[in-house]
């Protein structure tokens, strides 16, 4: 079975970045979760955050985990303004990188937003120098999606690597299952049953966030999200724990980024146009 990397996309999702907001909790609970698992991750992180929580960020680069970038404020691509967008990048590239002591290569598009519509940030993210992202679901099961995209790692056009959600196929459909709520909420056998029908080329990772690990919260809606999603999020808390430890019981594969930086990886990997008519 192909080795799995853990991701985790840090950022509060009542968007309350106070200093010490619960956001601060759970990310210090993720990291003895990662401990515990003897797991490097990578924290795909708002900018925000590593303004209200510098001190946050520098623990989790101090746990030997790679600090990756989750754009400023958590907004889709399909809402972002591009000039900001450009403008946020590079300060808070910038920032985290004082906070890491190393280059941030990776960015991750909230809600996995990276689009044929949205696919203009990919030269915004060349540009301010990221080395890969993780932003696209190659799915069209997704209210996000590219749907045609290879499953399999794959050069934009630029030489941005990418590196797309993991799909299992089920006749025509393309489902999500290694993480986050459809982690959480299929069997452990459909999982299982997905993971041994990985093709070698693809580079497998879950993601999850911190706060997806409080069980103790009690329920309120999530901002820009419909509430039966929110609830069903909600629900699926108590799930994300065990699953997590599940699929990596017998252990991890590195953060993303140094998966990219190994020799050789880039060389093979085909160019999809980013302009693809697949929707
Ligand atoms: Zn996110």
């Amino acid at each position: 079975m192909n080795p799995i990397t853990l991701t985790i996309d840090l950022e509060d999702p009542t968007e309350n970045y106070a200093p010490n907001g619960r956001y601060v909790t759970m990310a210090r609970q993720t990291l003895d979760l990662c401990d515990a698992l003897r797991c490097r991750a990578t924290f795909f992180t708002v900018g925000r955050v590593a303004i209200a929580a510098p001190n946050l960020v520098k623990e989790i680069a101090g746990h030997g985990h790679e600090i990756a970038y989750h754009s400023h404020a958590h907004v889709a691509l399909t809402e972002e303004n591009p000039v900001r967008f450009r403008r946020e990048c590079r300060a808070d590239k910038f920032g985290l990188e004082q906070l890491a002591g190393k280059p941030v290569l990776g960015f991750r598009a909230p809600r996995f937003s990276l689009m044929p519509q949205t696919a203009w940030a990919l030269d915004t993210l060349r540009e301010a120098g990221f080395r890969y992202s993780s932003s696209i679901m190659p799915t069209g099961l997704s209210l996000y999606g590219f749907p045609n995209a290879p499953r399999a790692p794959f050069l934009w056009p630029n030489g941005l690597i990418e590196l797309p959600l993991p799909v299992g196929e089920l006749g025509p459909l393309r489902v999500p299952y290694l993480g986050g709520i459809y982690l959480y909420a299929l069997p452990g056998f459909a999982t299982r049953w997905f993971l041994g029908r990985a093709t070698p080329r693809e580079v497998l990772w879950t993601y999850a966030h911190p706060y997806d690990f409080d069980t103790q919260e009690s329920f309120a809606p999530m901002p820009h999200t419909p509430p039966w999603i929110s609830l069903a999020l909600w629900l699926a808390r108590r799930q994300a724990r065990p699953k997590i430890e599940r699929i990596l019981a017998n252990g991890s594969a590195p953060p993303l980024g140094e998966r990219v930086l190994e020799p050789g990886f880039a060389k093979d990997l085909a160019i999809y146009p980013a302009q693809a008519k697949s929707v």
